[in-house]
């Protein structure tokens, strides 16, 4: 294949591409990382038909794509994956090796990492390499979400994470970036033990979470179904999209697929506002790149207010209705 220029790797999840952007923000942060430890960025895209995705990769900043194509791909198996990509990493070498934490990254990527014998910080929060060992940083987090643990991976190669969509930033589309797209031989295992038999899509009313530029959040402190639809009504009226923490989904206030946070979404909106929300680690580290947050709670002290650049005391149940009032007096 000739040099293959980047050591930080990326695998491609196209699948959704669309809507799914967590590979975009993964090369976004994956040239960071590169060019702290003196190297590029380098694509993996398995399947069948694929190339067209390569291209969209450089433009999203790859330096190198590698791809696999074969009808063998077109489903993901779990063992041909692994074989796949183990060979290409043990012929190549590459530092650092990353994914989303989508279903599928959070399937594919322990088994990689056994077969591999090297570790895997899961749902990361944040990535960085540390200026003196030039260690790849893995943040995420631990004990049960209870803090935030700094992962490394000193012995082994490639140091490898998963990371939440919605944390990092992808790089606008530049249709002019170029980037080498390199085609290595595609060896086939057959001995696959699981097959695809039928694939359904599930359908669903889409929630934009992680496009959203408002994003309107309700927590256990709203008290009632009643007044989380307030909340829906601030987030229709502000063109954005309601969020939720975990105790209001368990009250069955809204869907499972609003959860922010550490086993939920991780969203980046110009404005967040967190309503009746405690401000738990666990819920935090899904909003911390909103770019201003304004958190309503009647407890002066939650711990919600030293995150936010606009608090505001005072009970759920009488701000909303001014606040609605007032917006839909002005829009
Ligand atoms: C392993 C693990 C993973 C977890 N993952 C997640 C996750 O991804 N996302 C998540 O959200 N949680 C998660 N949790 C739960 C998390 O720890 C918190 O329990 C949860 O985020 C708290 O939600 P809350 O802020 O809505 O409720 P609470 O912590 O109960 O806070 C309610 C707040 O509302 C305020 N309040 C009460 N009444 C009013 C009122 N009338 N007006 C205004 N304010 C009022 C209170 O002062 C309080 O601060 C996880 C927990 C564990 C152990």
């Amino acid at each position: 294949m000739g040099e293959q220029p980047g050591r930080v790797w990326v695998f491609g999840d196209y699948r959704n591409y669309f809507q799914n952007r967590v590979t975009l923000q993964l090369i976004g942060k994956a040239k960071e990382l590169a060019q702290e430890i003196g190297t590029g960025v380098t694509v993996l895209v398995v399947g069948e038909r694929v190339r067209q995705y390569a291209m969209e990769y450089v433009a999203h900043g790859a330096d190198a794509v590698m791809v696999a194509e074969h009808p063998d791909l077109s489903e993901y198996r779990v063992e041909t994956y692994t074989a796949l990509v183990a060979e290409w990493v043990e012929t190549y070498g590459p530092e650092i090796l990353l994914a989303g934490a989508t279903a599928f990254g959070r399937s594919f990527f322990p088994r990689l990492a056994k077969r591999l014998r090297t570790g895997l910080s899961a749902d990361c929060v944040d990535l960085h390499i540390d200026p003196e060992t030039k260690l790849l940083v893995q943040t995420t987090p631990a004990w049960g979400g209870e803090l935030l643990a700094e992962v490394i991976t000193p012995h082994h190669r490639p140091q490898m994470a998963t990371v939440h969509p919605g944390v990092f930033e992808e790089r606008p589309h530049d249709p002019e970036a170029t980037g080498g797209i390199f085609y290595p031989e595609v060896k086939i295992r057959k001995e696959e033990r699981i097959r695809v038999l039928r694939r359904r899509t599930r359908r669903s009313r889409k929630i934009r979470l992680e496009e959203a530029q408002v994003v309107v959040v309700g927590g256990r402190g709203l008290g009632s179904k009643a007044q989380f639809e307030m909340l829906e009504e601030l987030a229709e009226l502000l063109d954005g999209e309601v969020g939720a923490t975990r105790p209001a989904i368990r009250a069955g206030w809204t869907e499972e697929e609003r959860l922010l946070g550490q086993t939920g979404k991780s969203v980046r909106p110009k404005t967040l506002i967190s309503v009746g929300t405690s401000g738990a680690l666990q819920y935090t580290a899904g909003i911390l790149g909103a770019g201003t947050i304004i958190a309503i709670n009647r407890d002066p002290h939650a711990p919600i207010f030293k995150i936010s650049d606009l608090g505001v005391v005072g009970d759920a149940k009488s701000v909303l209705p001014i606040l609605l009032e007032e917006l839909r007096k002005r829009l």
